[in-house]
């Protein structure tokens, strides 16, 4: 697996793989420089968004064919993650949001990223982004989790309306 980051951002020496406080991490090789890598995950925000009877998912540009997903998207620098995740919706279908609720947050250790999850209703007509391949309009009972990503705030979501999965009696 290729490094994330070469040089230290600080003072350009090279990183090295180091281990601090037992754990492995890339840090600055220079005597006078103790920079050091975290890699922490970035937080990601996700809309379930609801619009009339159906969910939309979303595919993005540059994804497979098949793949769809909840519309999401990384912060920007002083956004809350509710302005955010509605500023998603609005760019990537063009509906204006309203939170319903926070569905929960999600660990994607594959990708580096802590998803936050929020059920959102759309109002509005569709349009969609410049980031955005294509939309599907799924029925909540045609709705089925993906066991990945996103996927498990749509399996909490549906677990919580009684739709999928075990529900607690
Ligand atoms: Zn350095």
């Amino acid at each position: 697996m290729p490094l994330p980051l070469k040089y230290c951002p600080a003072c350009a020496s090279p990183l090295l793989a180091s281990e601090l406080e037992g754990r492995k991490r890339l840090a600055c090789s220079s005597d006078t420089c103790d920079y050091v890598f975290y890699d922490n995950p970035v937080p990601v925000v996700a809309a379930l968004l609801e619009h009339g009877e159906t969910v939309l998912l979303v595919r993005n540009k540059g994804w497979p064919e098949k793949w769809y997903g909840l519309i999401s998207g990384f912060l920007e620098k002083g956004e809350s993650p509710e302005e955010g995740v509605l500023r998603e919706v609005k760019e990537e279908v063009g509906l204006k949001g309203e939170i319903v609720s926070f569905i929960g947050a999600y660990a994607f250790t594959e990708m580096n990223q802590i998803i936050l999850a929020y059920h959102v209703r759309g109002h509005g007509e569709i349009a969609i982004g410049d980031e955005i391949a294509g939309v599907k309009a799924v029925p909540p009972d045609k709705l089925r989790p993906w066991p990945l990503g996103t996927g498990h705030a749509v399996r909490d979501w549906l677990a919580a309306r009684g739709g999928w999965g075990p529900t607690v009696a």
